[in-house]
């Protein structure tokens, strides 16, 4: 049986255990959403001190160039790569994880126009992150409706060859599902997807910096993904898009500004596309984000990878357990899969009344979050979550069902943000 000196002794034998002191935490809060925003990163402050104060204040419009500041979107994206499986050359960090989509289809359904004639769908998932769909809708619609954005179920797509039909242009992948946390094989799926003739984008909002990922090895296209969630960037802080050596000078994107320009400061009035991963650029990047955002990408450097998927499935095994264990008489489901292989980061419960209880945990200081339609989400970050955590938090959530504390008027009240 496990209990709560079970889980304080893993904690104390823990190879992650020093990442800790990388990161800040509230007093008495146990967080469990570090896959909607990353934790305080320790160095978050200092840097963003640094920025304004020296590189903005004293170097002024001069640190464009000796501060590193123009060079910031391909500095952060070579760090990124490096977690990703990309390679170099191949990441830039810019815009968000909605604006990168945008251009990666646009650019990835002008090369399926001269590789592969006719095909008119881009398939993606029903349960994809609404974002995404919404993107690839207005894109298509941009397009004059020449295009059709069909949507599949989870299961159909990752059996993909059945939806693969002779129509299908591109498809966009969530790697991992935000609501379920199922995780797609990305190797299997890729070669599935090229061996139907069409191109794939993986979206890894929920895969970047929580487990190993090999964008090159699988054969994939393209990627886009957050840095403020599993990566700690901080909130708004820009995303990344990765582009295969081979597709990244076939076209332009269609957000061609100045800093995707070949040269910009040559003020020139036609658009000449950069060589390589730069032409996804579009505008002036925003530095004190990036700047931020580098912190927690250094702390990335220095863990393995490995070490960090072994904990994360530790820790979503015990949640698994604990919650069967110690939750037997209330009307719940688990619903991130039991595989390791099809799961994430994360461990969702479904229960009637997710939403109150939720809003009781968090009342306890003990963060997850509230995603319709009735899912407790939390999300497990290896390197600052720990066993012991798990524990207290099937602890409050077993002590919040039974006296059904949940059950009072202000777990009722709903905020713009969930
Ligand atoms: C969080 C998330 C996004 C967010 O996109 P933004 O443009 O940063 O708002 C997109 N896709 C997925 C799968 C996500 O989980």
């Amino acid at each position: 049986m496990i209990d709560r000196t079970a889980c304080e002794i893993r904690d104390e034998n823990d190879p992650l255990r020093a990442f800790r002191e990388d990161f800040v935490l509230p007093e008495g809060t146990i967080y469990l959403d570090g896959n909607s925003l990353g934790a305080r990163t320790a160095g978050a402050a200092a840097r963003a001190h640094e920025v304004v104060t020296n590189e903005w204040g004293t170097g002024l419009i001069r640190s464009w160039n000796t501060a590193g500041w123009f060079d910031l979107p391909v500095t952060l994206g070579e760090k990124i790569s490096g977690l990703v499986g990309g390679g170099s050359g191949s990441t830039v960090v810019t815009d968000s994880t909605s604006i990168n989509l945008f251009k990666a289809a646009a650019a990835a359904l002008d090369i399926q126009a001269e590789d592969a004639p006719g095909r008119t769908v881009v398939l993606t998932q029903q349960e994809n992150f609404p974002s995404d769909i919404y993107l690839l809708q207005g894109l298509t619609r941009q397009l004059g409706d020449h295009y059709e954005v069909r949507l599949v179920d989870d299961e159909v797509a990752a059996g993909l060859p059945t939806a693969l039909t002779d129509e299908v242009a591109l498809v966009v992948l969530s790697h991992v599902n935000y609501r379920t946390g199922r995780l797609f094989d990305m190797a299997a799926t890729t070669e599935a997807i090229h061996a139907g003739g069409a191109a794939v984008i993986w979206d890894l909002c929920h895969s970047a910096g929580a487990l190993e990922v090999d964008l090159a090895g699988s054969g994939a296209d393209m990627a886009i993904g957050c840095t403020y969630k599993f990566l700690n960037g901080g909130p708004g802080a820009p995303a990344f898009i990765w582009v295969s050596g081979a597709l990244q000078n076939r076209r332009p994107q269609p957000l061609s500004g100045w800093w995707g320009h070949a040269r910009p400061f040559d003020m020139a009035a036609d658009y000449t596309p950069a060589e390589g991963i730069r032409r996804f650029l579009t505008g002036t990047q925003p530095v004190l984000s990036l700047s931020v955002a580098e912190v927690g990408l250094d702390i990335f450097a220095r863990a393995d990878m490995a070490a960090v998927r072994s904990k994360s499935l530790e820790l979503s095994d015990l949640f698994m357990t604990l919650a069967e264990q110690r939750l037997p008489d209330h009307p719940i489901e688990i619903v991130t899969p039991r595989e390791h292989e099809h799961r994430g980061s994360q461990v969702s419960i479904t229960h009637p009344e997710a939403f109150a209880v939720m809003s009781a945990l968090i009342e306890r200081g003990i963060i997850g979050d509230y995603r319709e339609p009735s899912v407790l989400r939390f999300g497990l970050t290896p390197l600052y979550v720990g066993f012991t955590d798990v524990w207290d938090t099937v602890e409050a959530l077993r002590d919040i069902l039974d006296n059904r504390s949940w059950d009072a008027p202000r777990h009722q009240v709903r905020g713009a943000v969930t």
